[in-house]
């Protein structure tokens, strides 16, 4: 606290000697980099002990600490127990690594703490350039509108806002869907991302609005199965208005067929949305070209960035070819937000007329510094690399009696099981289940899991830019450790 001159107490969160602080911000950089350079030798995961719960329950602190100690308690309660998702053999669910790179930029994005709603500052023009950079990677016109959000969620969400207002025959934003002259009615396969189904509640569809339309073996969309509904409900009178296709199903890696439902929609007036959370990227690779076939068709497409282009946690991008209907779904501006022509106010883009957030923060710049400082070239051969992985993974499973695949491998993802002749499925189910945790709790190797067609199965989804092939040697070696151990305990099931 200081004093001016008429005694009025100043307080501030700057410090006065500046010193110690830079002193502890060299250190974490030390520590960081030795953290990520070292992270091979550390358990990919490992069970936190109930002192670490238990020093996560004390209350709201009211007195000064120092910074020095308050970093200790980081280092020892919460860097030690991550979630994994930084090591070179966590395959779960679908995450990317982060990058130190990234660390940094998100460092200096809160240093400069633009506030990414709206206004006149150069922070805008990077979102604006990175949203053109994901353009270009899909090939989505350049006359596309686009917001960057927290993840692949938000992102579905927005563009299927937009999707609902811009089909709703009403002015769906001020009647509200109560006002619905005809019950409105979306498709998309069996295997969508959860998160569609909560966007589509929350919109005021109604999940059993959704159509959820069955797969074929290869895990893509029926889409006879997909006309037929559309005809049906068209015939029931009811107003089918959109269609959402996945890039890189989060089960199995599947693609739809995006040229087919394109023509299907430019024929009924339906939207068609793309979620390509992951697999929108095999944009990025000429070999592939085959699989995203059609996918530039979409109205609108979404994808993450913290997953195959391996950013720090959180960044997505949603595209709309017709930037009009995005902005009409999300503008709205008070006078307090008005767009000036001069100063700190202005400038005719303001992504808050974009999404539903006000405040948003800098997530851009960690795509700007990544991409300008390797290429995205050189994402596209990590991204090539981890297909390359998922193929060999398959293979040694292949080789291994006691493994199977229980799924095709389109991308990067690998669903296997332990299997042992004579045991009920049930039983394997069971097996496989025990070996999952036992494997997790080993700290060697983390995929998660998933159930396709009501087989239990381990789950590795490879968006890990760490990874090495032989680290896909000592999974499987690891898992028929493990599986052979546990395998006696399931024969009586
Ligand atoms: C991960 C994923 C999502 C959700 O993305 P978040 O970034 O976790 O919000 C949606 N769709 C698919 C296909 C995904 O893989």
């Amino acid at each position: 606290m200081n004093s001016d001159a008429n005694n009025h107490e100043e307080y501030s969160l700057d410090p006065e000697d500046w010193g110690p602080l830079q002193a502890i911000g060299h250190r974490m950089v030390d520590d960081s980099v030795a953290f990520l350079r070292d992270i091979r030798e550390r358990p990919v995961w490992k069970e936190m002990p109930l002192e670490v719960e238990a020093f996560f329950e004390s209350g709201l602190p009211h007195e000064a600490q120092p910074i020095e100690a308050v970093y200790e308690e980081f280092l020892e309660n919460i860097r030690e127990y991550p979630m994994g998702n930084i090591h070179p053999r966590f395959w779960g669910w679908v995450m990317g690594n982060g990058s130190l790179t990234g660390a940094y930029a998100d460092f200096l994005a809160s240093v400069v703490n633009s506030n990414m709603g709206g206004g006149n500052h150069a922070p805008r023009l990077v979102e604006a350039q990175v949203i053109n950079w994901c353009k270009e990677m899909v090939g989505f016109p350049a006359e596309s509108s686009g917001l960057l959000t927290s993840g692949a969620s938000m992102a579905n969400f927005t563009a299927l806002a937009v999707a609902r207002n811009q089909k709703a025959l009403i002015d769906v934003r001020k009647k509200g869907v109560g006002a619905l002259p005809k019950t409105m009615r979306a498709y998309t396969s069996a295997e969508v991302h959860s998160c569609h189904i909560k966007a589509i509640e929350q919109l005021g569809i109604g999940s059993d609005n959704l159509q959820l339309i069955p797969v074929n073996a290869d895990y893509e969309m029926d889409i006879e199965a997909l006309e037929a509904a559309i005809a049906a409900d068209k015939a029931a009178g009811m107003h089918p208005y959109c269609v959402i296709a996945t890039a890189g199903t989060v089960n199995t890696g599947a693609f739809d067929d995006f040229e087919a439902i394109a023509a299907i929609c430019q024929r009924e007036g339906l939207w068609m949305h793309v979620d390509g959370a992951f697999g929108a990227l095999l944009a990025l690779l000429p070999q592939h070209q085959e699989q995203i076939k059609g996918m530039a068709l979409a109205d609108s497409i979404c994808f993450d960035m913290h997953k195959w282009l391996y950013m720090p946690f959180e960044i997505a991008v949603v595209l709309v070819k017709d930037s009009q209907a995005h902005r009409d779904s999300f503008a709205l501006v008070p006078v307090y937000l008005e767009q000036n022509l001069r100063g700190v106010g202005a400038g005719t883009l303001w992504y808050s007329d974009y999404g539903l957030q006000l405040s948003r923060g800098f997530r851009a710049l960690k795509v700007w510094m990544s991409v300008k400082e390797l290429g995205i070239d050189h994402y596209a051969k990590c991204i090539e690399m981890n297909i390359q992985q998922a193929r060999y993974l398959g293979e040694l499973i292949a080789a291994e009696a006691h493994l199977e695949t229980v799924a095709p491998i389109p991308l990067n993802i690998v669903c296997f099981r332990y299997v042992e002749d004579g045991l009920s499925e049930e039983a394997l189910n069971q097996l496989n289940r025990e070996l999952l945790l036992r494997l997790h709790e080993s700290g060697e190797a983390v995929p998660t899991y998933t159930t396709l067609n009501g087989r239990y199965c381990l789950r590795a989804a490879i968006s890990n830019a760490r990874s090495r092939f032989e680290d896909f040697d000592h999974l499987v070696a690891v898992v028929l450790k493990i599986g052979a151990e546990i395998a006696p305990n399931y024969r009586a099931l």
